[in-house]
C-alpha cells in the first residue's frame, strides 16, 4: 500500500514514517531557531552560540548593533569630552616645582662656594714653595746684616751662610724651570646626578589592560 493512501485511510503515522523520523532525531538533530523553534535554523551566532533562522539571526545582529551602541558608542563618546581636557600637558605642582629650583639654586652656590675655596687652596699650594724661600731669604738677609754689622763672625759662619745660599739657589731654580715644578692634579670624583636628586611615583594608576 502506498504511503499517501495509508495515512488517508487509517489517520494515523505509518509505522516506516515514525522509524525514519526517530533516527533522524537521534542520528542528527536538527538545529532549532532559539527564538521562534523551527527547525530551519540555518544561522550560528558566533558570540552566543545561539541556532537562528534567517530572519531572527538578522534580528539578532540588529538587537546586538542596538546593543553596541549603547554599551560602546555612547559611552565612548562621553568619554571623548573627558579625554579632551587631557589635551594639554598637565603641569607638575608649584610646591614640587619649588622643590627642584631650590635644590638647583643651592646646589649652584654649593658648586661655587667649593670652586671659589679650591681655586684659593691651588694658588696656596702652587706659591707654597715661592713663599717659603722668600722667607727663607729674609732670614738670611738679616743674620748676614746682623753679622755683618756687629763684625761678629768667623770662618765657621761663611761655610753655613755659603751652604744656606746654595740650597736656595737650588730651590730657585727648581721652582723657575717648569720641568721640575711640583706636579699637581686637580682630582675630580665625577657626581652621581640621577642619585643626587630624583623623582618618583608613589601612586600608580589601575593597570590599563
Ligand atoms: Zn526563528
Ligand atoms: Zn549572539
Amino acid at each position: 500500500m502506498k504511503l499517501e493512501k495509508y495515512i488517508k485511510e487509517y489517520s494515523v503515522p505509518h509505522p516506516l514514517l515514525l522509524d525514519i523520523s526517530s533516527i533522524m532525531k537521534t542520528s542528527e538533530e536538527p538545529n532549532r531557531c532559539s527564538i521562534c523553534d523551527k527547525t530551519a535554523a540555518k544561522c550560528t551566532c558566533a558570540g552566543c552560540k545561539s541556532y537562528f533562522c534567517v530572519k531572527h539571526f538578522n534580528e539578532h545582529r540588529q538587537q546586538l548593533s542596538m546593543k553596541f551602541d549603547v554599551d560602546i558608542k555612547n559611552v565612548q563618546e562621553e568619554l571623548l569630552t573627558q579625554i579632551n581636557q587631557l589635551d594639554k600637558p598637565i603641569t607638575p605642582s608649584a610646591e614640587l616645582l619649588s622643590q627642584i629650583d631650590q635644590w638647583e639654586s643651592e646646589t649652584i652656590e654649593n658648586v661655587h662656594e667649593r670652586a671659589v675655596k679650591l681655586r684659593y687652596q691651588l694658588t696656596e699650594l702652587v706659591n707654597q714653595d715661592r713663599n717659603q724661600l722668600i722667607n727663607q731669604y729674609k732670614i738670611l738677609t738679616n743674620e748676614i746684616n746682623t753679622l755683618k754689622e756687629d763684625d761678629d763672625f768667623a770662618e765657621d759662619d761663611i761655610e753655613r751662610l755659603r751652604t744656606t745660599i746654595n740650597q736656595i739657589q737650588i730651590s730657585l731654580e727648581q721652582l723657575i724651570t717648569p720641568s721640575k715644578t711640583k706636579f699637581i692634579l686637580v682630582e675630580n670624583n665625577e657626581i652621581d646626578w640621577n642619585h643626587l636628586i630624583n623623582v618618583e611615583e608613589k601612586t600608580k594608576l589601575c593597570e590599563l589592560m
